[in-house]
């Protein structure tokens, strides 16, 4: 980190053109440094910058405020948050719609499971009272 005192706010093309949220990289390919301004307007202020900008001030380069990036950051990830928790939403309906789907399905098979034991409970014990009623007349 170094310090400057060439800003004494972001020029507005600098804002029309920097990227949303913390910057990597400027626009020229150079990597993002943290400056500190030393300005009346924002004195010890800190800002992202390119070091080729701060050697070149006429050139045009990316210009972002850190607390107005990590502002970006925070809102970014708090639609994030929303997203990631409408998905989870989204995929807890779909479970409960199948459990809920397996669960007929298992009424539907245990139903079905119940008539055949009765079925065949009963046709057994007409078999088995048949034997006996035979066996005694013997
Ligand atoms: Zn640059």
């Amino acid at each position: 980190m170094s310090t400057t005192n060439y800003y004494s706010s972001a020029s507005s093309s600098a804002i029309c053109f920097s990227p949303h949220g913390v910057p990597s990289k400027c626009w020229c390919g150079e990597n993002i440094t943290t400056f500190t301004s030393k300005t009346k307007e924002n004195p010890y202020r800190r800002f992202y910058r390119c070091v080729i900008a701060m050697k070149r001030e006429n050139e045009d380069h990316l210009f972002k405020w850190v607390d107005e990036a990590l502002l970006q950051e925070i809102r970014m990830v708090e639609e994030k948050c929303k997203l990631v928790a409408q998905d989870v939403n989204a995929l807890r309906m779909e479970v409960m719609g199948t459990m809920k789907l397996h669960n007929i399905n298992f009424k539907k098979m245990e139903d079905a499971m119940s008539k055949k034991i009765m079925k065949t409970v009963g046709v057994a014990s007409v078999i088995l009272c048949s034997i006996v009623w035979l066996w005694g007349r013997v």
